[in-house]
Order: structure tokens, then C-alpha cells, then sequence
């Protein structure tokens, strides 16, 4: 599989977008490049259609244009973000050669639905000269209106470039999307399987009568933070989740934490005291307890109130990282592409 992607606009003077609440032509390359490593990371030959720099904006359009063309790519995907006079446009949009209603592009705009933004649907996009001149598949995406304080809003609070690559690359290559390849489950180990059923039977039958937590995303969580089973809170604390006592009333297990800050450093908190467990299905029904219960305010609201019953295993993911599960700034996507994905977890979210 080969993709063209281009990061919409020159960075400055002729060809550069628009100015906005943030510049345009910065976040096109924001999400872009977040987009291009995604897809570099699962194996796709990915050629990049960026132009830092033009004389004109002929010109930009033009030396765009002859890179995706000089390669026999399946998809081109243009990046942007919106603007209008007004100021008060709002959502999501994708231009494709005379509206060709392609699944990838439905699914894209659909979860940017769900993130939030208003879905404009997939339009006839003849008039732009990407769209039109490029030999490939194309698609040019309007991420969001950059100029309205609504859309800037959702985008930052949903996860900015990271959600928004994220949910492009899940479409065109991965769960979303049509591509036979992609999204496969890797082999498992009699181990891992074993793993797998058992923290997944009884995450799947708490779902059923609770309807907390989606079990693909328990199980996930399981494997990422007990390495199978394996750590030492697992062995000695029956902890499959690294959950600190907070409230808790039965037994504590006490053992140093890792922390990293948003600037991405690690750092050390010894004597950190754990939740401890008399085996791992009571661990399981914890965390899911204390996912609907955890509140941060004293108890005017949820903290994890987005998660709770929410059936979109992505959204779960991006959700726990939004609303502060984990201290690690990888966490939602490592969740999803290094377990759901690659052992088709969400089978269990099936009733
Ligand atoms: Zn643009």
C-alpha cells in the first residue's frame, strides 16, 4: 500500500492558509506528519506531497500535484483546516473528485461526529486543483473551521493532531477502514490467549450487567499495564491496573511509581501504596467500579463520565486519556494499536 500525503499550504507568503485561532499551515503539518509516522509505523510506503515554499500559488498547486503523481499511489490525502468571512462555520468536511461517497471518507467524517464536530459530509470537490489533477484516489479533508472559538475548542479538547491522525489513519488503514490488510490480528501465544479470555470473560460479563466499561478496552488496559500478567503488582497484589489506594478500604500493596510529565520525562514517587486483590477478576471489577465512580471534585462530577458506557472502543481510549487515566501521553494511542488492533480484542465487545 502506498499513500500520498500532503500537509495543506506553503508555511508562509504565497500559497499559505489560513490565519486563524492558530495557523492553518502549521497544524496541516501537525496532523500530517503525525499521520505519515502512523502509517510509516504499520508499513505503508508513505511519499510525502509537503511544499514548505512557493513563488506563486500556481506554482504550490503544480509541484503538489507532480509529486503525488509521480508515484502509483492508492490514496492522496490533503490536509486542511477550514475558514469563513463570518467566522461562524463550524465541522468537519472532505472534498473528493465529484463527491464519490468513499467508505474511508464517510468513516473519517463520522468519528470526527462523535468527537464533536458538526459532519458537513463528503462534497464535490472537481473546483480544487489537488482533487482534481491527482491521478490517485484523493481526498482533501477539512479538518474544522480554524477560525471559530467552538471548533478550536473541540479540537483541543478531543486530543488536537493526534485524535484527528489518529481517527484518519484508523479509517484509511486500520479498524474503520475497508482494507483487507490491515487491522490484522497478530498470533498469540497459548499464554496471551489464555490471558485474553480469561481477563476478557470477565470484563464481557461485567459489560453485559453493568455496561461500564467496554471489555476490549479493559482487556487492553490489562495486558499494557500488567504486562500479561506478569508485573509485580500482578503477581504479588493480584493487580492487573496500577490503581493507588485513593479510598480504598481492603489491603494495600506498597511499591515505587513512575510518572511522566507533559513534556514527555519520567520521574519516581517511592512508597506509593496500591489497591491489593485476592485474585484478578475481583482486580477487574474494581477498576470498572472505579471508573464509574472516581470523582476528582468532591463528588460533583464523574471523572471518567465520557468512558462509562460509551461502545466506540477508539473513543474509550481517548477518553481515559483526556480525562487523566494514565500520566503517560502515549497511552490512548499505545491502548489501541499495540492491543486492540493487533489481537482483535473487540470481539468481546460482541453480545
Ligand atoms: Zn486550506
Amino acid at each position: 500500500m502506498k499513500i500520498g500525503v500532503n500537509c495543506g499550504h506553503t508555511l508562509c507568503g504565497a500559497g499559505s492558509g489560513a490565519e486563524g485561532l492558530f495557523r492553518e499551515s502549521e497544524h496541516t503539518r501537525l496532523v500530517g506528519y503525525a499521520l505519515m509516522e502512523k502509517l510509516r509505523g504499520a508499513g505503508v510506503d508513505v511519499v510525502d506531497c509537503t511544499i514548505d515554499k512557493a513563488d506563486t500559488r500556481q506554482e504550490y498547486l503544480t509541484k503538489v500535484t507532480a509529486l503525488a503523481n509521480r508515484e502509483e499511489l492508492d490514496w492522496f490525502i490533503s490536509i486542511h483546516f477550514n475558514a469563513s468571512s463570518s467566522h461562524k462555520g463550524q465541522g468537519v468536511e472532505i472534498y473528493t473528485y465529484k463527491g464519490k461517497q468513499y467508505p474511508e471518507a464517510e468513516a473519517i467524517c463520522e468519528k470526527m461526529e462523535r468527537l464533536g464536530f458538526i459532519n458537513r459530509g463528503v462534497k464535490q470537490g472537481n473546483g480544487l486543483y489537488v482533487i482534481r489533477k491527482t491521478k490517485a484516489k484523493a481526498m482533501l479533508i477539512e479538518v474544522c473551521f480554524c477560525d471559530n472559538q467552538q471548533d478550536v475548542d473541540i479540537y483541543y479538547h478531543a486530543g488536537a493532531a493526534k485524535a484527528v491522525s489518529q481517527i484518519i489513519f484508523n479509517c484509511i488503514y486500520g479498524q474503520g477502514g475497508n482494507d483487507k490488510s490491515a487491522g490484522k490480528a497478530q498470533e498469540k501465544t497459548e499464554k496471551q490467549a489464555a490471558f485474553i479470555e480469561l481477563v476478557g470473560t470477565i470484563a464481557r460479563k461485567d459489560w453485559k450487567e453493568r455496561r461500564i466499561m467496554l471489555p476490549s478496552v479493559v482487556i487492553a488496559q490489562a495486558i499494557k499495564e500488567s504486562a500479561w500478567g506478569t508485573s509485580e503488582l500482578a503477581r504479588k497484589a493480584n493487580a492487573l491496573f496500577g490503581i493507588k489506594e485513593n479510598g480504598w478500604k481492603g489491603r494495600v500493596y506498597i511499591k515505587e511509581a513512575i510518572e511522566q510529565r507533559p513534556d514527555g520525562s519520567y520521574y519516581r514517587v517511592d512508597d506509593t501504596r496500591w489497591r491489593s486483590y485476592d485474585d484478578w477478576e475481583q482486580s477487574v471489577l474494581d477498576h470498572n467500579n472505579y471508573i464509574a465512580t472516581r470523582s476528582t471534585d468532591g463528588g460533583n462530577s464523574l471523572r471518567y463520565g465520557p468512558v462509562i458506557g460509551c461502545g466506540d472502543p477508539e473513543l474509550v481510549c481517548w477518553y481515559l486519556q483526556r480525562c487523566g487515566y494514565a500520566t503517560s501521553i502515549t497511552y490512548a494511542e499505545s491502548l489501541l494499536n499495540d492491543y486492540l488492533v493487533k489481537y482483535d480484542l473487540t470481539t468481546y465487545d460482541e453480545i
